[in-house]
C-alpha cells in the first residue's frame, strides 16, 4: 500500500498523504518526525509560525533518507509579508532546516486587512520559485476572491491552496475554485483535531469497512483528491492513519460524509483573521 502521488500544475509531484507537525513542540519535532519517516511518509508539512522547523530538518539527517527522497513544505509566517521580509523569512526557513532547497513554500494567510497586500507577498515568493530555491510555491487560507486576484494580477498561478477542509466543513466552494485554476488543494485539520471521529455516520461506515474513523475520513480526503497531513505524535496512530490504500469508500459512502457538512470551522475565517 504506497502512497499515490499528485502532480502539481508545475510538473512537480508531491506524496498525497504527509505528516502535519502543527502543535508539536519544538523539541519533541526531531523524535515525531523520525518515526513518521520509519512508518514510511516521505511529506513533512511544517511552518516558521510552528518554530519546529529545526527538527524536521535533524530528522531528515539523522533518518540517512537522502533530501530528494523526502517533501518538505514550510510556510511564511504573518508579519513578514513585505516583499524583502517574505525573501528574509524564506532565507531564514532553509537556514533552520539546513536545506538548501524547500520543495514548496506557502502563504500562510492571506491577511486581507493588513497594510501588505498578499499580491506584492506573492511576487517575493515567484522569485525565489524562479531563483530555484522552492520547488513549488503555493498559498494557504485564501478564499476564492483571493485565488481570482492573485490569477488576475501576478504570471505565476499557485500550485496548491492549502485550506480546512474536513467532514464538518467541506469547503467546497474554495476547493471548486482552486480547480478550475488548476490548483490543488491541501486539506488542513483533515481529521478536525478528532472533532469528527465520533460522528455516527463516520463510526457506522468504518465498522462496515473493519477500518478506525481517522482510517475512513483519511480516506474520504484522498478520494475526493486532496492532499492531507494529518497530525500525531502516538506512533500508533502515525501508522494507523498511513494505512489508507488497502480499501476503498463506496460512492454511497463519500456522498454520506460529505453530507455531514455544516459550516463548522476548527480555526479561524481567512476573510477576518488578520
Ligand atoms: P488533525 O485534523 O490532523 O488532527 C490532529 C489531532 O487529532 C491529534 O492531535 C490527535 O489528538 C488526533 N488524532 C490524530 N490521529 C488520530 C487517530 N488516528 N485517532 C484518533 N485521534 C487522532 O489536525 P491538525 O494537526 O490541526 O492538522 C494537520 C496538519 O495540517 C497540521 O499538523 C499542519 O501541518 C496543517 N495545518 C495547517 C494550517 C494552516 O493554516 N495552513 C492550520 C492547521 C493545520
Amino acid at each position: 500500500s504506497t502512497v499515490p502521488t499528485i502532480s502539481l500544475n508545475n510538473g512537480v509531484s508531491i506524496p498525497q498523504l504527509g505528516f502535519g507537525v502543527y502543535q508539536v513542540p519544538p523539541e519533541d519535532t526531531k523524535e515525531a518526525t523520525l518515526t513518521a519517516f520509519e512508518v514510511g511518509y516521505r511529506h513533512i508539512d511544517t511552518a516558521e509560525m510552528y518554530r519546529n522547523e529545526r527538527g524536521v530538518g535533524e530528522a531528515l539527517r539523522e533518518s540517512g533518507l537522502d533530501r530528494s527522497e523526502v517533501f518538505v513544505t514550510s510556510k511564511l509566517n504573518n508579519g513578514f509579508h513585505a516583499h524583502d521580509d517574505a525573501l528574509a523569512a524564506f532565507e531564514e526557513s532553509l537556514e533552520v532546516l539546513g536545506f538548501d532547497y524547500l520543495d514548496l513554500f506557502l502563504i500562510h494567510w492571506p491577511l486581507p486587512g493588513i497594510d501588505v497586500d498578499f499580491v506584492e507577498t506573492w511576487k517575493a515568493l515567484e522569485e525565489v520559485y524562479r531563483d530555484g530555491r522552492a520547488k513549488a510555491i503555493g498559498v494557504s487560507n485564501f478564499q476564492a476572491n483571493h485565488i481570482r486576484r492573485l490569477v488576475q494580477e501576478t504570471e505565476i498561478v499557485p500550485a496548491v491552496n492549502q485550506i480546512e477542509v474536513h467532514p464538518y466543513l467541506t469547503n467546497d466552494d474554495v476547493r471548486a475554485v482552486n480547480a478550475e485554476h488548476g490548483i490543488a488543494t491541501e486539506a488542513w485539520s483533515p481529521i478536525a483535531q478528532g472533532l469528527v471521529l465520533d460522528d455516527p455516520v463516520i463510526t457506522g461506515i468504518a465498522k462496515a469497512h473493519d477500518k478506525t474513523p481517522a482510517q475512513v475520513v483519511l480516506r474520504w480526503h484522498v478520494q475526493r483528491g486532496d492532499i492531507v497531513f494529518p497530525k500525531s505524535v502516538t506512533r500508533s496512530r502515525v501508522e494507523e492513519n498511513f494505512h489508507l490504500f488497502d480499501f476503498e469508500l463506496s460512492d454511497s459512502d463519500l456522498g454520506l460524509i460529505t453530507a455531514l457538512d455544516k459550516g463548522q470551522r476548527t480555526g479561524p475565517n481567512p476573510d477576518e483573521f488578520n
